[in-house]
This record gives structure tokens, C-alpha cells and sequence, in this order.
């Protein structure tokens, strides 16, 4: 899978597994790792990245943004009620209409950020939206003159900064939102019939220095908000690397180097777990394996030759079994346990002679065998039937070891079953 591939199918999962999965991608940690090590201020997100920092941040920004229209829209609602009750009603009919444009505005913006939309459609009306909210509270001071005119424009000022602060949206719009408010205010303190020109413009410079602070502690906030994600992506990076490595170790810990299957101590642990599990109630079999003669074997054909000998037949074994049911762990040198849940007897019986043919017709060299001049396999049957006094996996074990130590006095490459005394 390419890059391409790897992020479209990425576009398709939530935020929190796209980032476990951004998390495991070496060019994007090595991409985080760089703007880690250098300066807070000079984290810049780019492509990938900052998309998913976008989409992260998504529910948190929209939640923001739609309970600042609403609210807004609820108080130029309750100021109009409060306006009409205490102010004269020439003054109250001057603000009814500029202070209609706020709501569907606000509630307009506010119905555009429900659901993830375009880019250009989220910063279109984001941008458009408090256009109109702060045409609104501007023209209410406008249309009631005197007092009003100053005091809402100073409003207008107060509630484009709150935006400006609490909406965690791109810089370029944050920047426009700042521009918009300042024009809107230099433009109808440049229409104030009282005031003059320099003192407007000497005020609007005064308010653009608080603005301008304000957006720059927005783009600090927006970094920051970067930067916890760049080192959460860390963090889960290394929790996975952690987490792979721990799997590796299991992995290690479980398996027997030379032949690939499981080890001894694996199988000690999944009996344990088994029987405390409570068996099956089918019962179960055990077959210990020994390869017969096969110090001769490494005697006559070397110790490297032996190694082969006992990867074949752990080949063998592993293929006789099924997989979905039947454990099989390398138990000794050339020793082989097979637990098999849910077989009977007659069952164990039948896939152990299976097996002991199979290794005989792989017709693997062992020259100085008394047995055969092939490598042959003495196997010992033990099983735990469903309705007798449950034994414990060791003397389970043990009794399928005393089966095999009569197969091996009987001759060699035989199957004896345990049977009780
Ligand atoms: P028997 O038929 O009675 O089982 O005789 P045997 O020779 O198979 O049994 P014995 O216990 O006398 O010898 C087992 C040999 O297995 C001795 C040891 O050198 C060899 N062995 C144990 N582990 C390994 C291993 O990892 N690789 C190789 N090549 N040989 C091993
Ligand atoms: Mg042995
Ligand atoms: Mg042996």
C-alpha cells in the first residue's frame, strides 16, 4: 500500500484511529519528531498532519462556534426585549431592524457548522456569518444615534474579540474576521457626525492594537493546541512500539527457536489454563512423541543434520493436527507433546498412528537406527475421558510418558496407549 492508499483509507476511520494509524507511519513520526525538537513557536502543521489535527479538533471547534452563534443570537434577542421595556419606543423602532439581520445570521453560521463541511464552505461562513453579526450591532448604534452610535461600535468591538479568541479556526480567517471588525468601525466612526476623522482614526488604531494582541494570542493558543497534539501522536507511537516489542517478547517467549512451534513452558501454561478453564466435555488426549534412536542420528549424521531431522518432523506433526483445536509444543530435545481437547480415545489413537506414518513415510535418514534406516517416531496415548475423576494435566502427562516408555521397550515406532492399571 502507498501513501496515497494508506491516507484514503485512513480518511474513512474516526480521528482517534486515524491518529493510531498516523501514529505508525515512520515519514509521520519522523515529520513530528522535527517539529518537536524545534521551537514551539515555529511549529508550522503541514499536509497530512494538519489535516488530521483539523479533523481532531473538529467537534470541539463546531461545539464552540455553534453555542457562541446561538448565544449570541439569544442575547441581541433579550437586549431588543430589554431595549423595548426601558427605552423610548421611537428609539426601539430605530434598532428593530438592523438588530433583525443577527439571527439568521448567527443561527445561519451556526446551522453550517452542524456537520463537517469544505474547507471553503466552513471559512465562507464563518467569515460571512460574523460580517452580518457585527453589521448588526454596529448599525443598532447607528440607527439609534447619540449615545448608542459610540457604544455599539465599542460592542461590535468586544464581541468580534471574543470570537476571535475562542474560535480555534486558521489563522487567514481569524485575520479577516479581525480586519472586518476593524473596518466595519473605522468606516462608521469616519460617518459619526460627532466625532472628527482624526479622533476616529486615532480610536481605531487604539482598538486595532488590542485586536491584533488578541489574534496573536489565538495563533499562540492554536500552536499549543499543535503542539499537545504533535506529542499525544508521540506518545502513541511509543505506546505502540512498546506494545510490538512486549508482543515480540511473547512471541519469543513462547516459541521453541529451532522448529518455530510452541515451547515447553507455553504448553505448561495453555494446560493450566485449559484444565482451570474446565475441560471439554468431550474430554481430552494427550500423545508424547520421541523420535526413536535419534542420538544415533546425530552421532552417525552430525548435530546440524539432527537439527533438520527435528524441524521436518515438527513439520509433520504440525500439519497432522488441527490447528483450531489440537496444541502443539516442542517438549524436550526430540520430544513432542500434542494436546488434542475433545478427542477420545480411539480418536488420539488413530491420528497418533497417523502421525507415527507419516514420519516413517518421510523416510529421513537415521542409518545406524536399530529400528529402521529412517527416522521413526515411539508415541504414548493418555486420555482424560469426560466421565471419570479429572487427573491433572501432569499425570495426564505422566501416564502418556508411561505409554511411551512401553512403545519404547516394545521395539520402538509403535503407539501404545495408557491403560490403567
Ligand atoms: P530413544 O529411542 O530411546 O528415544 O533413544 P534416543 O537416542 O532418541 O534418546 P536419547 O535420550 O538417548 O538421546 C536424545 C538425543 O537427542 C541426545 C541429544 O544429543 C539429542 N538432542 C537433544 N536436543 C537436540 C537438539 O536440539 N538438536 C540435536 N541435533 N540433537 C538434540
Ligand atoms: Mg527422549
Ligand atoms: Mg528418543
Amino acid at each position: 500500500m502507498d501513501i496515497e492508499d494508506s491516507a484514503v483509507s485512513a480518511r474513512r476511520l474516526d480521528p482517534s484511529a486515524q491518529m493510531q494509524l498516523q501514529a505508525q507511519d515512520p515519514a509521520v513520526m519522523a515529520e513530528v519528531a522535527r517539529l518537536l525538537a524545534g521551537r514551539t513557536r515555529d511549529i508550522r502543521l503541514k499536509g497530512e498532519l494538519r489535516r488530521l489535527f483539523q479533523e481532531r479538533s473538529w467537534p470541539r471547534t463546531a461545539k464552540v462556534i455553534r453555542a457562541w452563534m446561538i448565544w449570541v443570537a439569544l442575547l441581541d434577542v433579550l437586549t431588543l426585549g430589554l431595549n423595548a421595556i426601558l427605552l423610548p419606543k421611537a428609539i426601539v423602532l430605530s434598532m428593530l431592524a438592523p438588530a433583525c439581520i443577527l439571527p439568521p445570521a448567527a443561527l445561519g453560521t451556526a446551522f453550517v457548522w452542524r456537520k463537517p463541511r469544505a474547507t471553503s464552505i466552513q471559512g465562507g461562513s464563518i467569515i460571512a456569518g460574523l460580517f452580518f453579526i457585527l453589521l448588526s450591532v454596529a448599525l443598532v448604534g447607528v440607527g439609534a444615534g447619540g449615545e448608542f452610535y459610540e457604544r455599539h461600535l465599542t460592542i461590535m468591538l468586544f464581541v468580534a474579540i471574543t470570537a476571535i479568541i475562542i474560535f480555534s479556526v486558521p489563522l487567514a480567517w481569524t485575520v479577516t474576521v479581525a480586519a472586518l471588525a476593524l473596518s466595519l468601525y473605522l468606516v462608521f466612526q469616519l460617518l459619526n457626525p460627532s466625532l472628527e476623522t482624526g479622533s476616529a482614526v486615532a480610536a481605531t488604531l487604539f482598538f486595532a492594537s488590542g485586536i491584533v494582541a488578541t489574534v496573536v494570542a489565538r495563533r499562540t493558543m492554536t500552536i499549543l493546541a499543535q503542539k499537545g497534539f504533535l506529542l499525544e501522536l508521540r506518545d502513541r507511537s511509543r505506546v505502540a512500539e512498546l506494545a510490538d516489542a512486549n508482543a515480540r517478547l511473547e512471541r519469543l517467549a513462547r516459541t521453541d527457536p529451532l522448529t518455530g512451534i510452541a515451547n515447553r513452558r507455553w504448553m505448561m501454561e495453555t494446560l493450566n489454563r485449559f484444565w482451570s478453564a474446565g475441560l471439554d466435555s468431550r474430554g481430552c488426549s494427550m500423545l508424547m512423541c520421541d523420535i526413536d534412536e535419534f542420538k544415533k542420528l546425530n552421532d552417525r549424521l552430525g548435530h546440524a543434520e539432527g537439527d533438520r531431522c527435528l524441524v521436518k518432523v515438527a513439520g509433520i506433526i504440525e500439519s497432522s493436527v488441527q490447528s483450531d483445536r489440537d496444541h502443539v509444543a516442542r517438549y524436550g530435545g526430540e520430544e513432542f507433546l500434542i494436546v488434542l481437547p475433545g478427542v477420545d480415545e480411539s480418536e488420539a489413537v488413530l491420528l497418533a498412528e497417523r502421525i507415527r506414518k507419516s514420519v516413517e513415510a518421510a523416510s529421513l535418514p537415521n542409518p545406524d537406527s536399530r529400528v529402521s534406516p529412517c527416522v521413526t517416531l515411539s508415541i504414548g496415548v493418555a486420555t482424560q475421558p469426560p466421565d471419570e475423576t479429572i487427573v491433572s494435566p501432569e499425570q495426564l502427562q505422566n501416564q502418556a510418558d508411561a505409554a511411551l516408555y512401553l512403545a519404547k521397550q516394545a521395539g520402538r515406532n509403535r503407539v501404545v496407549l495408557h491403560e490403567p492399571s
